[in-house]
């Protein structure tokens, strides 16, 4: 049995790794068997050399010919990475045995920004068989891919377009895409997004990705793209991956944040939240000591869900998810723990007839002018919160890959956002 882990091969321009890997199991599997679902992982979001969305993708495949499976996956991916892209940096890993530090390599992969170097050293320790182009910065995802592990998991399918369609406007008939949500859902997600009446479930880029249907289980996935109409597909894949998993989500505290980490955090909302031009809504959460604070922030793709952070004030106990770059820290989930009570004060009402008191005068209380009831001075009132504890989320047109979804948390007091 081989290992074979693969990255960073496409660019802006077009194609995309997870087709290259496709075509690659595909030609494989003339000299071998490919084992278990191949594998689409996500790795750390933050890293500024991704294309997208930062995947990488592992197979396994049973074969004695190892040679000739590494000669069939190198051609492959000389003949279908985009070279000519800045950011196109390809790596090609094969093991017969997958070192066990790999899988802390992918632990660090998701949360740390990597050198090349990393890599490589781990590359020359075991003797592995690598190639990689360029920089080689491709090798960091083929070899955090191999290492990983999902103790918990989603799948993927994916359908790929046929070459010739490449770059034109996709075909997909939008009624039946609704259709399959109410089909398949909650065991698929993300296909659609009600609130924002739109299909989200494909790419508008020149990528060979027709679409992806996302999900708990391979045979709802299956049933979905059945019930899809669209163009036709040259091929499809359903991948296990770690995307829906929080896996990235390190709890921890406000004081100890660093950047391009992605986080839970407990605190107090410190202001208002306050909105700037574009949309974007921003507020500082505070540690419950009071000695740390972080920016918080729903940008305007997330649309809907800054109605909800819009209402927090200040005393609400929250905790956030998301990944935290320049200091800031972009909400993908938010726990409404403990809602600050908020008063006001105001005229007494009358107990008898139940109408709100008037001042008597200046310093001489209230009066009631119809029962002529007096009260002494104004009464606190608690003023309705709009909105209640529990577990929040932006909608699927603003989710991020690796982020766990509420309908997976249904043991929770949840609001998904479908
Ligand atoms: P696509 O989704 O279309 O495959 P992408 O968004 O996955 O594109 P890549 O083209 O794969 O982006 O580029 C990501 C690059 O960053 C790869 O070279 C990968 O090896 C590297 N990389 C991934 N995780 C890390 C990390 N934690 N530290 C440093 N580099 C990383």
């Amino acid at each position: 049995m081989i290992t074979i882990g693969v990255d960073d091969t496409d660019s802006e321009k077009g194609l995309c790794t997870t087709y290259l890997a496709a075509v690659m199991m595909e030609r494989l599997s003339g000299i071998g068997e490919i084992k278990g679902f191949p594998r689409l992982v996500r790795l750390n979001p933050c890293v500024q050399f991704k294309t997208r969305g930062n995947a990488a993708i592992a197979f396994s495949l049973e074969t004695d010919r190892p040679g000739k499976a590494k000669e069939v996956a190198l051609l492959t991916l000389i003949e279908l990475s985009d070279f000519s892209g800045p950011k196109t940096n390809p790596g090609l890993v094969v093991a017969e045995e997958v070192p066990a530090e790999l899988s802390s390599f992918y632990r660090r992969a998701l949360d740390e920004v990597l050198e090349v170097r990393e890599a490589e050293e781990i590359i020359d320790r075991y003797d592995l068989w690598s190639r990689g182009f360029k920089n080689r910065r491709g090798l960091i995802g083929a070899l955090a891919a191999m290492g990983a592990e999902f103790p918990d998991k989603t799948y993927e399918l994916l359908a790929y377009r046929e070459p010739k369609r490449w770059g034109t406007p996709r075909e997909i008939d939008e009624e039946s895409v609704w259709r399959a949500d109410e089909l398949t859902y909650p065991k698929t997600w993300d296909t659609v997004d009600h609130h924002n009446r739109k299909v989200v479930f494909a790419p508008h880029s020149k990528d060979p990705v027709l679409f992806g249907i996302r999900g708990q289980d391979p045979e709802f996935l299956r049933l979905s793209l059945e019930t899809i109409k669209s163009e036709p597909f040259e091929r499809m894949v359903i991948y296990k991956t770690n995307q829906g998993t929080d896996v990235h989500i390190n709890r921890d505290e406000i004081a100890r944040v660093v950047e391009n980490r992605s986080y839970r955090l407990r605190g107090v909302v410190a202001k208002e939240p306050k909105v700037i031009e574009g949309g974007h809504l921003f507020f500082p959460l505070e540690s419950e000591d009071g000695k740390s604070s972080i920016k918080c922030a729903a940008f305007e793709p997330t649309k809907n869900f800054r109605n909800l952070v819009r209402a927090l004030v200040p005393g609400d106990l929250i905790e956030v998810y998301g990944a935290v770059k320049k200091r800031t820290l972009n909400i993908e989930k938010m726990e409404i723990v403990d809602l600050a009570k908020m008063t006001a004060l105001e005229a007494p009402i009358c107990p008898s007839c139940k109408r709100r008191m008037k001042s008597a005068g200046r310093g001489q209380g209230y009066r009631c002018r119809r029962c002529k009831t007096r009260a002494e001075g104004k009464v606190e009132t608690v003023i309705p919160r709009e909105i209640e504890e529990g577990f929040y989320e932006v909608p699927p047109c603003a989710r991020r890959h690796l982020s766990k979804l509420l309908v997976r948390m249904m043991d929770r007091n949840v609001h998904p956002s479908r």
